[in-house]
C-alpha cells in the first residue's frame, strides 16, 4: 500500500518553537483512498468561528490555509472527495475530524468509546473538544476497543472495507476513545499514535519532553494513568525498531516521513 504523509494544518501555539502540524495519511488501496485524520477541513477555514471556539482559536492560533485542508491535497493527486471511502479518527477533537464533512461518501471509523463521548460529553472539558457541527451528516462505523495481538498491543482488526494491514491500536487516555491506527505501507508497519503523545522525545530512550507539550498533554488528558503508560509502552515498541512511530502534532517526525 502506498502511504503519503501529510500536513492537513498548521498551528501556531504560543510558546511551542516551530509549531505543530496535524499530520494526516493518505492511503492509496485497491478499493479507493482512505484517510488517517483530517485537520482542519474547508468549513474551518472558510468560516472559523462557526467551529471553533475562541479559547481553542487562541491556544492553537491555526494557520487556516486552504492548501493544507485534506481534500485540497487529494485533489492536487488527481482525485476527488467521492475516491475517499474510509477516514479512520485517532480520536474526534476538533484538529482532527475538521475535515470530515468534505468526504461525503467516506464510512468514519472511530471507537465506540470515543463517539459516545462527543455524543454525550460529560463535563466541560469534553463539552469543548468535540463541535458537534464538524459531525454534521457524517456517516459512522465503530468499533470496539478489542481484537487481535498486534506486537503487544491489542488491536482492532477486519474492519469492514479496508486491508487486513489496516488496524486500530486503542491507546486510551487523551480522550476516551482514543486510537492509534498501524498500517502495512510499503516501507513496514507504520503507527500513527495520534495524540497519544505530542514531542517525539517522549518515546526516545532515554525520553525528554519539552514545558508547553508537557503541560499540553497535561490539560487535555481525560485518564491520567492510562495516557502515561501507553506513552511507556509506544517507547518500548519504538525501541525494538520494527514499527515507524510517530505522533499527530510532531513537525520533525512529519519531515523525516513525509
Ligand atoms: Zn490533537
Amino acid at each position: 500500500m502506498k502511504v503519503h504523509h501529510l500536513n492537513c494544518a498548521t498551528m501556531r501555539p504560543p510558546l511551542v518553537a516551530g509549531g505543530i502540524v496535524a499530520h494526516c495519511l493518505l492511503i492509496e488501496t485497491d478499493q479507493g483512498l482512505t484517510l488517517v485524520d483530517t485537520g482542519f477541513g474547508t468549513h474551518e477555514v472558510s468560516d472559523p468561528k462557526a467551529t471553533i471556539d475562541p479559547l481553542s482559536r487562541a491556544l492553537l492560533k491555526p494557520a487556516l490555509d486552504i492548501t493544507e485542508t485534506a481534500i485540497s491535497q487529494v485533489e492536487q493527486r488527481g482525485y476527488t472527495a467521492d475516491d475517499v471511502r474510509h477516514i479512520l479518527l485517532t480520536h474526534l477533537d476538533l484538529d482532527h475530524a475538521g475535515g470530515l464533512r468534505d468526504f461525503p461518501k467516506a464510512t468514519v471509523h472511530v471507537l465506540d468509546t470515543e463517539l459516545e463521548a462527543a455524543t454525550n460529553p460529560k463535563g466541560t472539558k469534553e463539552r469543548a473538544r468535540y463541535p458537534k457541527a464538524q459531525r454534521e451528516g457524517v456517516t459512522f462505523e465503530t468499533h470496539r476497543a478489542e481484537g487481535e495481538d498486534w506486537f503487544g498491543f491489542e488491536a482492532v482488526s477486519a474492519i469492514p472495507g479496508l486491508p487486513e494491514d489496516v488496524l486500530m491500536v486503542p491507546l486510551i487516555g487523551h480522550t476516551r476513545g482514543h486510537t492509534g491506527i498501524a498500517v502495512k505501507g510499503d516501507d513496514g508497519w507504520l503507527l500513527h499514535a495520534g495524540d497519544a503523545y505530542f514531542y517525539r522525545g517522549e518515546v526516545e530512550t532515554p525520553p525528554s519532553n519539552i514545558f508547553a507539550l508537557k503541560l499540553t498533554a497535561k490539560q487535555t488528558e481525560t485518564i491520567r494513568e492510562q495516557r502515561l503508560s501507553n506513552v511507556e509502552r509506544l517507547r518500548e515498541l519504538k525501541a525494538q525498531g520494527e514499527v515507524e512511530v510517530f505522533c499527530a502534532h510532531d513537525p520533525v517526525e512529519l519531515a523525516r516521513l513525509a
